[in-house]
């Protein structure tokens, strides 16, 4: 490779899908982001064949259409995810590439007509907030992509008055130390909600991003509908259609709840905001407040709560908007067996039962032998209850069994595998739950349903990250001329170097 001159960054190439784009070094490109971006091509010819109606039936992709979709891409930095839209969503009416850096705007134009897209992608050098406040009356949007660095909440205001009613709005965050407990006030601050650092701080960070988002589209009348919620490398992207009705946001408040999280065991409370009462007759709803106390301290081992929140307690997506993707996943996409392998899990998992706890989390707490996720889940079954994975990880177990069954295993589970006496410490967690009486009848026996569908079908259920560069990346540093993304590649194992020498 030839060595650039300083401050001259060199330009990449990059084939992406049926992209083909060409950047300077210094305008983010991230690798990683394929399977988001594959993911949200999925979504979005999903999403606008059921929006659309019939009319899809003649649509192919990369051709105009009147009567088809429009998508602003608010962050768009090297065009590439707009260019994708372009050539792979069928029925597609407009694509608005914008960005607020004028290098980057004009990477996005060179790059429209190198890929022969001009009839679908304008390039377009504004403010993301300012471009959708100028357009939330005449020229709303059928789909908006919020793809930035870091934290989306500067973008939403704009951004849930912009959407057509229906429309989809697509959101990344990528701040996740602040959304996964790391920083509870940073949290507050821009999202409007506490994190816990929690096993489940990754369903945790979804949640608080919906009801962040939420919370904005409220205020304007509009409420949102999750279609689909993930997690994956280093991000949590959300997919929800928004719709308005003043009456639906009086029902917000019972999809919200605080979250208590103990910090001897991590079992964890939620409790609602609202409740809704519905009168059986009439079918009136009558909103009111939960009663509902909580003790000081954990019944299970005696150590007092941290409290977060308020977090999205509702669905994270919709089983139906699910089976239909599933069946719609092109077979040539470069990250199609991860897609396949995600969503299954995803349309496995319990849709009314909030957050998870992990194996090791259990046993840990236990100080004992870790067991099978196959003898946990046959419990689990075998009292009479639910469970499933989680996409977020692969120890997970979400149930709605309440904390005490899973307590009760893991006793009589200490029971066939005791724990060392020596490590009973006065007072821990690990003690006080052992000390406790068992309530409910346990069996390890296996149950059928203890190995799920998408692990018989031997789907790549969780990748993990096979990439060099894996992480968010750096900032966009187009605006400065500096070239972060060079003297990251440079730096790439100098550490592992320099230890070796
Ligand atoms: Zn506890």
């Amino acid at each position: 490779m030839e060595q650039n001159e300083p401050n001259k960054p060199e330009t990449q190439e990059i084939t992406e899908g049926l992209a083909k784009i060409k950047t300077l070094g210094s305008v983010f490109y991230n690798p990683v982001q394929e399977f988001n971006r594959d993911l949200s091509i999925v979504v979005l010819n999903t999403f606008a064949k059921d929006y659309k109606g019939d009319s899809q039936t003649v649509w192919e992709a990369g051709h105009k259409y009147d009567d088809g979709i429009s998508i602003l891409e608010a962050l768009s930095a090297t065009g590439l995810r707009s260019i994708r839209y372009a050539k792979e969503v069928k029925g597609v009416k407009e694509i608005i590439a914008n960005d607020i850096s004028i290098k980057a705007v004009e990477d996005i134009e060179r790059n429209i007509c190198d890929n022969g897209v001009e009839d679908l992608v304008v390039a377009s050098h504004d403010d993301a907030t300012m471009l959708m406040y100028k357009n939330r009356k005449e020229r709303r949007f059928d789909a908006i992509d919020l793809d930035p660095y870091g934290c989306p909440s500067i973008f939403l205001d704009s951004a849930v008055q912009t959407i057509k009613e229906g429309g989809l709005l697509l959101v990344t965050a990528t701040d996740m130390a602040v959304l996964a407990g790391n920083s509870p006030e940073t949290c507050y601050s821009k999202y409007g909600a506490i994190s816990l650092r929690m096993k489940a701080c990754h369903e945790m960070a979804l949640r608080i991003l919906l009801q962040c988002i939420e919370a904005h589209a409220n205020r304007y009348g509009r409420y949102i509908a999750p279609l689909l919620s993930l997690s994956a490398d280093f991000y949590v992207r959300v997919f929800m259609r928004v719709f308005t009705s003043p009456k639906k946001c009086k029902q917000t408040l019972s999809k919200l709840s605080m979250v208590h999280h103990c910090t001897g065991c991590g079992s964890y409370v939620l409790q609602p905001l609202g409740v809704i009462k519905t009168n059986e007759k009439t079918k009136q709803m009558k909103y009111g407040l939960p009663t509902r106390g909580f003790p000081n301290i954990c019944e299970h081992c005696d150590h007092p709560f941290h409290v977060g929140g308020p977090v999205w307690n509702a669905p994270l997506h919709s089983p139906e908007f699910l089976a239909k993707l599933l069946t719609e996943i092109p077979e040539n996409l470069a990250t199609f067996k991860r897609i396949q392998g995600v969503l299954s899990v995803i349309n496995e998992e319990l849709i009314d039962a909030p957050l998870y706890y992990t194996l090791e989390q259990l046993s840990g707490t236990l100080h004992v032998e870790t067991p099978s996720m196959g003898a946990i889940r046959s419990a689990i079954l075998n009292a009479g209850f639910q469970v499933s994975y989680t996409h977020m990880n692969k120890t997970s177990i979400k149930t709605n069994a309440p904390s005490e069954l899973l307590w009760d295993v893991m006793r009589a589970w200490e029971s066939q595998h005791p724990v060392n006496k020596k490590r009973l410490v006065e007072n821990s967690p690990a003690t006080n739950i052992l000390k406790k009486e068992r309530k409910f009848e346990v069996s390890f026996e296996h149950h059928e349903g203890a190995n799920p569908q998408s692990k018989k079908m031997g789907f790549l259920r969780f990748q993990q990250n096979p990439m060099p560069n894996w992480g968010p990346g750096t900032r966009a540093t187009a605006m400065v001329g500096d070239n972060k993304l060079e003297k990251r590649k440079r730096n790439q194992g100098k550490r592992k170097r320099e230890a070796s020498t």
